[in-house]
């Protein structure tokens, strides 16, 4: 049944998104998605079904409840790339990007992509390093049913482990990457709404936010060949707690790297 104009459908939804300090510009982008067309085709298009407005509707209440816009289409986009997301996993970053515009310029053979989640920086990796071995691991099973989808839906090859950090990792690797859970425990309540909506195990790096960076440069030396590297994405203000651990741990070459707010992003250091 043919009941609603779309240009109506869409200015009665900006004005709720305004409201709520949304972009408006979501209300295409959901509109397209409940009426399952390409958002270009939207203008084409000049009634929606019933049942496809009421979808929409479903989509607009739950922006405004605060869930992230890409569990309500189901994906993001990341280095190019189109990633599957749920809430299972925590939606790809931006920032994130330059952790894996470094890991393509190291160029190594053997990667491994630990606390893996989606997946989006091993099968970016895998896109763009051609011939390297990507593996990646992680804790949770859900999430690693995702992240293999996005390795199918990418077209590339992913080795993935379910592995709490090293625990079932038997390789040694030239490169391992990680964005591990970073922020502190006591700092999660007062996150935003709408990343509180993400898994809370993929965020909490315990009490000093330092948890994970501790386990995994203490146990990934045995893991990293001779000349191997380890690069670890990193809350804004964590340069030199985590510098101060990789040096405690005796690597080598120890430095930060920044994202596009020019906040440091990245460790990189050298198993020396
Ligand atoms: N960058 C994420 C955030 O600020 C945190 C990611 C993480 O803990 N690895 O929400």
């Amino acid at each position: 049944m043919v009941i609603a104009n779309t240009k109506d459908v869409l200015s009665e939804a900006r004005k709720k998104l305004l409201k709520n300090k949304i972009d408006t510009k979501e209300a295409r982008l959901l509109l397209a998605r409940a009426m399952n067309v390409d958002v270009g085709e939207l203008v084409t298009i000049d009634y929606c079904s019933d049942y496809d407005y009421k979808v929409f509707l479903g989509y607009i209440e739950r922006r405004i409840e605060g869930e992230p816009f890409a569990y309500i289409v189901g994906y993001k986009e990341f280095m190019k790339l189109n990633f599957e997301v749920n809430k299972n996993v925590l939606i790809p970053r931006d920032d994130t990007e330059v952790v894996v515009l470094e890991a393509i310029k190291q160029c190594k053979e053997n990667i491994l992509d630990m606390c893996t989640g989606s997946g989006c920086i091993a099968v970016s990796l895998a896109k763009y390093l051609e011939k390297s071995v990507i593996d990646a691991s992680d804790i949770c099973a859900n999430a690693l049913a995702v992240a293999k989808r996005n390795a199918k839906r990418n077209k590339v090859k992913v080795n993935f482990i379910k592995s709490d950090l090293f625990e079932n990792i038997t390789k040694k690797y030239d490169m391992i990457v990680s964005n591990p859970p970073y922020i502190k425990t006591s700092d999660i309540e007062n996150l935003q709404k709408e990343v509180r909506m993400e898994p809370i195990k993929a965020l909490n790096g315990g009490e000093n936010g330092l948890y994970f960076y501790d386990e995994i440069l203490k146990n990934a030396k045995k893991h990293l060949t001779q000349k191997g590297i380890i690069l670890l994405e990193i809350g804004y203000d964590q340069a030199r707690d985590v510098s101060l651990l990789a040096k405690k741990y005796n690597y080598k070459k120890i430095r930060k790297i920044k994202d596009l707010s020019n906040n440091d992003r990245v460790i990189y250091a050298e198993r020396g």
